[in-house]
């Protein structure tokens, strides 16, 4: 899965409330765009309200979706820098090749994590031309300064933790959590988990209380902390919080975030996280130049950028 809502401002980790220091309850909602027909992608992060959580700085919720015969996923080659696509897959099939030459198929329950580092290419698409079903979470985790040049690099993981808890199924995606560490390697203090009930559940969750949080619904919805969500709606939880009340009375997904606040300002533009207007300038040249490598095996075209004109040296209004 990709950026499928190609964001054509910059925005800027700094142009946005700071972390507030305490427990808060802020309802955010996410952006929505819809890619084709009835594919509904909302972008939860960044938005003016929170640019960031931890070190994730980029939340799609994609479907879900049923799509006809040759109208599934075809998102042609395009590069990143300075990021891990984090990709959990809830419903159907994608396929995964990138610059590396790697190739993988990654199915409901599976997590893909690329590191761009550098740079990297990658396109997906959907594995076959059947009619299918479509639901995912793409994430960002921005790199810090001392990672964010390391070498590229893919990982699957088909196998994560998951703990049975007071009628949810806690799938530990990324870092640590209820005694059990997800095998994604991460380059900054950072949490994921997917909370599924198959009905009523309700469960106090430890929280570390160095890390902010938030919680986006992907199905069903959840009263969390007494504040209820449904798809579409991002609750930022603030830090210093021990634990998370949560409850649901129907069967319900939903998707927590968080990590120690990053602490570095970082500028995103289109697929590219970094520091400065001048190196997402490098970065966007360089692509259109070709000097990023090739995906090979894919017969999609590669995605233009958009013109860097667009690029502004303020933050962005939205
Ligand atoms: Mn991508």
């Amino acid at each position: 899965m990709s950026d499928l809502v190609q964001d054509r401002e910059e925005s800027r980790s700094g142009d946005c409330p700071p972390c507030p220091g305490r427990p808060v309850l802020e309802r955010i909602d996410a952006r929505q765009a819809e890619i084709g027909k009835g594919f509904v992608v909302r972008r939860a992060v960044p938005t003016r309200a929170r640019r960031m959580i931890g070190a994730w700085c980029f939340l799609d919720h994609a479907g879900p979706v049923d799509h006809g015969p040759g109208e599934g996923l075809r998102v042609g080659p395009h590069p990143h820098i300075g990021l891990q696509t984090f990709t959990w897959m809830i419903e159907g099939e994608a396929l995964h090749r990138d610059s590396l030459g790697l190739e993988q198929i990654i199915r409901p329950g599976e997590v893909n994590l690329m590191t761009a580092g550098r740079g990297i290419v990658h396109a997906e698409e959907s594995p076959t031309s059947d009619a299918g079903r479509l639901h995912a979470a793409q994430l960002w985790i921005a790199l810090p300064e001392a990672e964010r040049h390391r070498a590229p690099s893919f990982h699957h993981h088909a196998k994560l933790p998951v703990i049975e808890r007071d009628g949810f199924a806690v799938t530990v995606l990324a870092g640590e959590a209820l005694g059990e560490v997800a095998p994604a390697q991460v380059f900054s203090p950072l949490v994921g988990m997917d909370l599924t009930s198959s009905g009523s559940a309700r469960t106090r969750l430890p929280l570390e209380s160095g890390f902010e949080y938030g919680v986006m619904c992907l199905r069903g919805s959840v009263a969390v902390e007494g504040e209820t969500i449904a798809p579409g709606i991002l609750l930022y939880l603030g830090i210093g919080r021990a634990a998370v009340d949560i409850q649901c009375d129907e069967a319900t997904q939903l998707l927590l975030v968080g990590g120690a606040p990053f602490g570095e300002e970082i500028l995103v533009w289109w697929n590219f996280v970094a520091r400065t207007p001048e190196e997402i300038r490098t970065a966007s040249d360089d692509w259109n130049a070709g000097a990023f490598k090739e995906v090979p095996g894919t017969a999609l075209a590669p995605l233009n950028a958009p013109p860097i004109e667009g690029l502004r040296l303020k933050g962005a209004d939205r």
